[in-house]
């Protein structure tokens, strides 16, 4: 699998900056278009007149109906930039990550959640309903993820802050909808199950540590025992009771657990048709002193072995949750502007990485707080516009910038992994729309 630069012209046309040929090794080509996310497949006689630059009209009008070529008129960075800052200070959707308490079941010794385990009061529950109240008084929409340390832990909470919030959606006219990250191990009966449905949690995001053995050594209750085995019981019960929902499956990777991923997959393939997974590195953080967890595993090209794991995950009829293709014009939810993450204090948040009372930029009693009127606004204004290297990026529109906390604090931007093998991240989206077709 290699890029190619084919060399096309068509008359009055040129081709889109986001496009990316890739010709594999049976002489066949995919494209696919970042911006537009147009992916189209050539057979190696079709590709032999992409490469040759003889095409014939019906492959030419493919092309133009796909924008891979777009109109010589066409001024696409403007196009993108008119979108991603529309997108990015459109205040309509509110957007919430409650933190119903800090506090976790779990001591995961790279998490900050068993450090603090504060959960909200009634008072708080009664402060943050007010503040939506009165913010939802400008908004479309309301989307809340229940978030942690362990949601689960605090279900009172949850119930009583679904019902007042979509009574307050109710009378506003607009939408309610929730979701939940929580580390699945309470999600053990069937009345767990009634609790998401009847607060309208409709998107449950779980996480698994790597193989057996593995996972128990990095996620396991404070007492010690493991969690593995409970929270395999409970995602083949999440399937059962809600089979047409999918559960989203978070697997984290490290040095010590990348070789016990196929164990897992292994564990999970009975269900495979009811999840989703994606995989994601284990990073150093405050919590756990900087540690490194996948240095070694990492290499130089951090996105090849997540990508074989996603493709090991495909051939085992797991779909990839690809999180750019729903994200539109942000990087991460904290892109939009009506973004919060609310600590069990009522503190607000820009993004749901910073949790420590010093980070935050205001209060739900208070609102915005003054000292922090700046912090808060640059980062808002950390956008990608005078960035050159993210303007000529082919992959500018599925990474939009990287993560803006990181802008700020190193003064840079941070690329996804994906920009080291785009072909390979190509290819997966390929693999994976095959499999959405056969299921
Ligand atoms: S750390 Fe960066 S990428 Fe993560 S949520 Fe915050 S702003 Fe987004
Ligand atoms: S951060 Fe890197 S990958 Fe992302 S748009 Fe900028 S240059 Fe591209």
């Amino acid at each position: 699998m290699k890029i190619i630069t084919p060399h096309i012209k068509i008359e009055g046309y040129k081709p889109s900056q986001y496009n990316c040929f890739v010709l594999y090794e049976d002489d066949s080509i995919v494209v696919f278009n970042f911006l537009y996310r147009s992916l189209l497949l050539f057979d190696k006689f079709e590709a032999e007149e992409i490469t040759s630059g003889t095409i014939s009209t019906q492959i030419l009008q493919v092309l133009i109906n796909q924008h891979i070529f777009i109109l010589e008129t066409w001024d696409e960075w403007s196009f993108y930039q008119y979108n991603y800052l529309s997108q990015s200070y459109n205040v309509d959707k509110l957007s919430l990550a409650i933190m119903p308490t800090l506090g976790c079941n779990c001591a995961c010794p790279y998490c900050f959640e068993k450090k603090n385990g504060k959960s909200m009061s009634l008072q708080v529950q009664n402060e943050l309903i007010k503040w939506v109240d009165d913010t939802l008084l400008t908004k479309r929409s309301l989307m809340v993820d229940w978030f942690g340390g362990e949601p689960l832990l605090c279900t009172k909470t949850i119930d009583y802050l679904s019902k007042e919030l979509q009574k307050i959606c109710k009378k506003h006219g607009i939408q309610y909808a929730a979701s939940i990250t929580t580390n699945g191990v309470l999600l053990n009966s069937p009345e767990m199950i009634d609790f998401l449905s009847r607060n309208n949690i409709i998107a449950t995001q779980i996480t698994f540590d790597g193989g057996h053995t593995a996972h128990d050594k990095q996620k396991f209750l404070h007492d010690g025992h493991g969690t593995y085995d409970k929270i395999l019981t409970n995602a083949n019960l999440f399937v059962e009771k809600f089979p047409e929902q999918k559960l989203r499956i978070r697997v984290n990777v490290s040095d010590d657990n990348i070789d016990t991923i196929e164990e897992l997959l292994k564990d999970l393939q009975p269900i495979n048709k009811h999840c989703s997974l994606f995989f994601r590195w284990v990073y150093a953080n405050e919590a756990s002193s900087w540690k490194e967890f996948s240095f070694q595993s990492k290499g130089d090209n951090p996105y090849l072995k997540l990508y074989e794991l996603q493709c090991k995950a495909i051939n085992k009829g797991f779909l990839i949750d690809d999180q750019y293709e729903h994200l539109g014009f942000f990087h991460c939810e904290a892109d939009n502007a009506a973004f919060y993450t609310i600590d069990p204090l009522g503190n607000l948040y820009t993004c749901v990485h910073e949790f420590d009372p010093k980070y935050a930029i205001g209060d739900i009693r208070t609102g915005l707080s003054a000292e922090k009127q700046a912090d808060y606004f640059r980062f808002r204004n950390a956008t990608l516009i005078e960035d050159d290297e993210c303007r000529q990026c082919l992959l500018l529109p599925m990474c939009n910038g990287g993560c803006r906390r990181y802008r700020i604090v190193h003064k840079q931007h941070q690329c996804i992994y994906e920009k080291q093998s785009p072909e390979l991240y190509i290819n997966m989206i390929r693999r994976n729309i095959s499999l959405m077709n056969v299921n």
